[in-house]
């Protein structure tokens, strides 16, 4: 039998899991996978951004768990590509790296008053509530009336649903307990969405929009003016297979309905940008536009009207999109914001791969990242066995390298401590779990478990 062809994955998302199963499920040759993370804690958006109140979907963590268990794995965490361990140090190591580090920030809206205070990207809110140990420092003042979310896509909408949840919907979750906090007490009347194109546009996906109709606490709120479609829209709708026209008969259903009075009011709005956020030294109010739908080089764009309104608001969450981020000795496509590669093969970049949102962008579902990832290996595993997978480096071993450089590393089972820990915390309160959000409580509760393994 061949030896093992050792591969660092750069990253344990969802990408990062998927590539390791199937690298490990190679037989010829077969294959020993490091997955490395910056965070102690795998999983990637599994645990810090899919939203607490979808525990179904996070339970695709118990898939990563049978990956993990595969002979050959490993697990890295606090290990930072391009800070802890270089890029040529990995190819030193390893007969080829995988990158799946997703997109670790935000886009922005580009109107003036996006950095005043109170003005935060969606990324931000979503790993707060969600304790990503860098973001419990962040101070989400929810002592405001109103609340704007720019953005029509299924990130804005999980803002919007957690700022709305009540105190029995957020109990069972594992929601940090500062957000939780802050949502029940805050004196939040009316949660504002705002789209840029129409309805018909929305990014959003039916079971996501008809969700927010199923709250205890907040109403729904259409205006049936919204609903009122140009022809191109009304043409697109008629061509719509399934998303479009499904969730434009639950709009209509918010529209026709009357609101039943409960504390928190949703109100979803189309065609409309924020032009300006404003306030003296903290986020005031933000000044939005009308805006009207036509046809560019066969798309559908909005175009201002010129018709401005300004709404009073205490925060604003910008959730347009996220953004991968360049890693250091790595290309990246500055337009696109992904590592450039052809089905994962790195352009230009010997024996380096990528996979997930680094390699396409942010888009998909969980499950997109695993055709996504087989994809690259397949390349990975092609290039192998065409004898072009030839390490320069001595040897050596990721972890003595790490132990030389001081760095604090913890391997799966130390996640496994902080796991277990979270989960013992959780049960006597009837959660999932109760995440440990501090770094060094993490670091000291996953090095317990691995210096006695
Ligand atoms: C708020 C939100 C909610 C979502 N909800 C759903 C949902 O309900 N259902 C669904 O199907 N999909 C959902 N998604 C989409 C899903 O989470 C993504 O498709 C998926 O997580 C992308 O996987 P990835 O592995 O490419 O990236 P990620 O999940 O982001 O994983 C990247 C990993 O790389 C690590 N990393 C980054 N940089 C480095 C570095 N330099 N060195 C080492 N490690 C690094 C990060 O710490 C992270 O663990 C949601 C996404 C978001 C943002």
């Amino acid at each position: 039998m061949t030896d093992p062809l050792r591969v660092a994955v750069v990253g344990s998302g969802p990408a990062g899991f998927y590539a390791a199963d199937a690298l490990l499920k190679s037989e010829e040759p077969p294959v020993e996978v490091d997955l490395i993370d910056r965070l102690p804690t795998p999983w990637g958006l599994v645990r810090l951004g899919v939203a607490p109140d979808h525990e179904n979907i996070k339970a695709v963590s118990r898939a990563f768990e049978k990956t993990a268990a595969r002979p050959g794995f490993r697990f890295f965490g606090n290990v930072e590509a391009g800070s802890s361990v270089s890029h040529e140090e990995l190819l030193e190591l390893y007969d080829a790296v995988v990158y799946t580090v997703g997109a670790q920030t935000d886009r922005s809206l580009g109107v003036p008053g996006e950095d005043l205070p109170g003005s935060w990207p969606a990324t931000a809110f979503v790993a707060w509530y969600n304790g990503h140990p860098d973001f419990q420092e962040h101070a989400f003042d929810l002592d405001t009336k109103r609340v704007v979310v720019v953005g029509n896509g299924n990130v804005a909408i999980d803002c919007v649903r957690m700022l709305a949840l009540t105190a029995e919907e957020l109990a069972p979750t594992d929601t940090v307990d500062d957000a939780i906090d802050a949502i029940v007490k805050s004196p939040l009347e009316e949660i504002v969405m705002l789209g840029r194109r129409g309805p018909v546009q929305a990014a959003f996906t039916p079971p996501e929009l008809q969700e927010l109709g199923e709250l205890a606490g907040a109403d729904v709120i259409v205006d049936p003016a919204d609903l009122e479609l140009d022809p191109a829209s009304k043409n697109a709708l008629e061509q719509d297979r399934e998303r479009a026209k499904r969730n434009f008969e639950i709009l209509r259903e918010y529209a026709a309905k009357e609101p039943e009075g409960k504390p928190r009011r949703i109100v979803l709005r189309f065609l409309t940008s924020p032009l300006a956020i404003l306030g003296e030294g903290k986020v005031e109010a933000i000044e939005i536009v009308k805006n009207e739908l036509v046809e560019e080089d066969g798309r559908i764009v909005a175009r201002p009207t010129g018709e401005t309104e300004t709404l009073e608001c205490g925060l604003v969450l910008r959730s347009v999109g996220y953004r991968g981020v360049p890693l250091p000795g790595l290309p990246f496509d500055e337009r696109a914001c992904v590592i450039p590669n052809d089905k994962g093969r790195v352009t230009g970049a010997e024996r380096t791969y990528c996979a997930g949102w680094i390699k396409r962008g942010p888009s998909g579902v969980i499950g997109t990242n695993k055709k996504d990832a087989v994809e690259t290996v397949e390349q990975l595993l092609a290039d192998a066995a065409a004898g072009k997978l030839v390490r320069q480096g001595g040897g050596g071993s990721l972890e003595e390298l790490l132990r030389e450089k001081g760095v604090d590393f913890v391997e799966y089972e130390g996640w496994q401590a902080i796991d277990a820990a979270e989960r013992a915390a959780g049960e006597p309160r009837g959660r999932p779990r109760v995440k440990l959000t501090a770094w060094d409580k993490l670091l000291e509760t996953g090095r317990k478990l691995t210096s006695t393994s």
